[in-house]
């Protein structure tokens, strides 16, 4: 059940020029999933002053603490938010939710995400290191994130540059590079909605049933 913590942060630091990792810990012990994710208290960012609440994925456990991957949105009253905390600095969140997490029945694991989507499997690798391909899809190189992280735990990498000169997408890179797959393996879908919707129908189209397909919707 979640509970309402006080984060401090521990470190900070930047991944790609648009996205930054911080190390959190919360006040008091929580036990989490790979897959789950914090609801950050961004305070008096509202209307009328009023708090707001973030979600953010937890890609990765450290110790007692963890691992947050953010990317700064323009403008955003979340990203900012976190942006702007210095370490020791503290926030409060709700955590854990969610139920985004490695299915045990399956015997092979695909993950696709688009941009800072990939956080959720970063840590489910972390927490269970298993045969898993992942796809991974961002505009350009320097915003390919924790590929090392990924490999070390065993996971093949597919990556598709969107708005570098091959324009590619991350639904192309899976169709060319197709992988076998039969009723034990299960599919995890992380990020903007236009490519979990694509993915589902590609999914659908090609036989695999629903309840073989988990995703987490960042944003439409
Ligand atoms: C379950 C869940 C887990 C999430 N985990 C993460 C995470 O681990 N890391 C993370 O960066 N975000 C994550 N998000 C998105 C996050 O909750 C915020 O929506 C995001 O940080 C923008 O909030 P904001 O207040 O800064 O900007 P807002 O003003 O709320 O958003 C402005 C616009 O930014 C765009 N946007 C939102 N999120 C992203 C993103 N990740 N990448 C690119 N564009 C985006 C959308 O177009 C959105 O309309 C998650 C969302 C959900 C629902």
């Amino acid at each position: 059940m979640a509970q309402k913590v006080t984060c401090t942060v521990t470190e900070r630091s930047w991944l790609s020029p648009t996205v930054f990792e911080l190390i959190v810990e919360p006040d008091v012990p929580v036990v989490a999933r790979g897959g789950q994710f914090m609801s950050v208290i961004v305070p008096g960012r509202g209307p009328a002053g009023r708090d707001l609440r973030r979600a953010y994925s937890l890609a990765g456990f450290c110790g007692p603490a963890f691992r947050l991957c953010i990317k700064l949105v323009p403008g955003g009253p979340g990203s900012n938010f976190l942006a702007g905390l210095q370490c020791k600095e503290q926030f409060q969140a709700l955590m854990p939710y969610g139920d985004f997490c490695w299915e045990e029945s399956a015997h092979r694991h695909v993950f696709v995400a688009t941009g800072t989507g990939i956080a959720p499997f970063r840590a489910m690798l972390e927490e269970a290191p298993r045969q898993a391909t992942v796809y991974f899809g961002v505009r350009s190189a320097d915003e390919l994130i924790y590929l090392d992280a990924c490999r070390q735990r065993g996971a093949t990498l597919l990556t598709a540059l969107s708005q570098e000169q091959e324009r590619v997408r991350v639904t192309t890179i899976f169709q060319q590079h197709h992988i076998d797959f039969d009723r034990s393996t299960q599919f995890y879908l992380c990020g903007n909605g236009a490519m979990i919707q694509d993915m589902r129908a590609l999914l659908e189209q090609k036989g695999v049933t629903k309840d073989r397909v988990a995703y987490e919707k960042y944003y439409s």
